[in-house]
């Protein structure tokens, strides 16, 4: 059935996911504070709002693809955000806040009558083109069940719990996972290199073998050996997504070594390549260091 949903956030993942969920049928209400961001829905029929407040008194469920919890914050709670008698009942926000802030953000709009489900997404600009996102899903059960079919429009849905955050913390240790895959590989393939093996054939044979994981699969063939370093993701959201999780795991009393050594690598990426370059040239700081660049494409891509 198609519904009119808001759409709120409409970066490098925001566009193709509003842009499948119009291509399934659905109407949206969009906003960004980049006008031109909107520009490519609103071509397509979407309806341009000036303001969240704008969307929230057009739809009842709005979507938010924003980059940062402080971003998500000040853009439903800001002067221009939520209030009440709004036609909105139920945000889902598709974007990566850390579970503190999903719980606080779920008992400040619950005052206004409305449902917070936290729901981040993992699998990239391709997978959200593809329609291939992991979609982890925590809040109401009876919500999931009537967003299901919209869910399956961007991704595959899995229902992490009722417990508002349990799905953020789920796409935090899916994304501290995916952090620590990209510096190890990018360390290790830089160390081969040193010693006389071509980059390419090294990508070919880790992904037969047991070291292939997504910076192998992914990252090296599509943009780093390439060198166009446009995997549409920033450096800065990766360390933010690394601080979250360790954020969580003091919060917890665990210390965690090794995910620790992780952040001080994304936190030295992002004060030497700019918040916003794309995350896969963390790999030119492992280059520098050894003196040597990776080119070269892989036979099997
Ligand atoms: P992005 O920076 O490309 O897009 C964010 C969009 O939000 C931009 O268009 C920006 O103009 C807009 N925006 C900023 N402040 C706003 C406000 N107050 N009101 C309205 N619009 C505002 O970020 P992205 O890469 O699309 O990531 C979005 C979220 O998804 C982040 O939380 C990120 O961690 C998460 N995520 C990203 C990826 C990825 O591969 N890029 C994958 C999974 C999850």
């Amino acid at each position: 059935m198609s519904e009119t949903f808001g759409f709120v956030g409409i970066g490098n993942m925001g566009l193709p996911i509003a842009g499948r969920l119009m291509d399934a049928g659905h109407s949206l209400v969009v906003y960004d504070t980049r006008e031109r961001a909107m520009h490519p829905l609103v071509a397509r029929g979407a309806a341009r709002a000036a303001s969240v407040a704008d969307v929230a008194a057009q739809v009842g469920t709005i979507l938010l693809s924003l980059p940062t919890p402080a971003i998500v914050q000040a853009a439903v709670l800001g002067e221009t955000g939520l209030a009440p008698g709004q036609r909105v009942k139920r945000i889902v926000d598709l974007s990566t806040t850390g579970p503190h802030m999903a719980a606080r953000l779920d008992e400040t709009v619950a005052g206004l009558g409305i449902r917070w489900i936290d729901c981040p997404v993992s699998g990239g600009v391709g997978g959200a083109r593809a329609g291939t996102l992991a979609v982890m899903f925590s809040g109401p059960g009876a919500d999931y069940e009537e967003l299901l079919p919209t869910l399956r429009v961007i991704g595959k849905p899995f229902y992490i719990g009722e417990k508002p955050g349990l799905a953020q913390t789920m796409k935090l240790v899916n994304n501290m996972l995916s952090a620590a895959a990209m510096v190890l590989s990018a360390e290790a393939v830089v160390m081969g290199a040193k010693a006389g093996i071509q980059p390419g054939v090294m990508i070919d044979v880790i992904n037969v073998g047991s070291g292939r994981n997504t910076a192998t699969m992914q990252k090296f063939p599509q943009s780093i050996l390439p060198r166009s370093f446009d995997y549409g993701f920033s450096t800065g959201l990766m360390h933010k997504d690394v601080d979250l999780f360790m954020a969580e795991a003091r919060s917890m009393g665990l210390s965690l070594e090794a995910c620790q050594v992780v952040l001080e690598i994304w936190r030295r990426a992002v004060d030497a390549l700019g918040p916003e370059s794309d995350f896969t040239r963390v790999v030119t700081l492992m280059e520098k260091a050894a003196g040597l660049e990776l080119h070269g494409a892989p036979t099997a891509v």
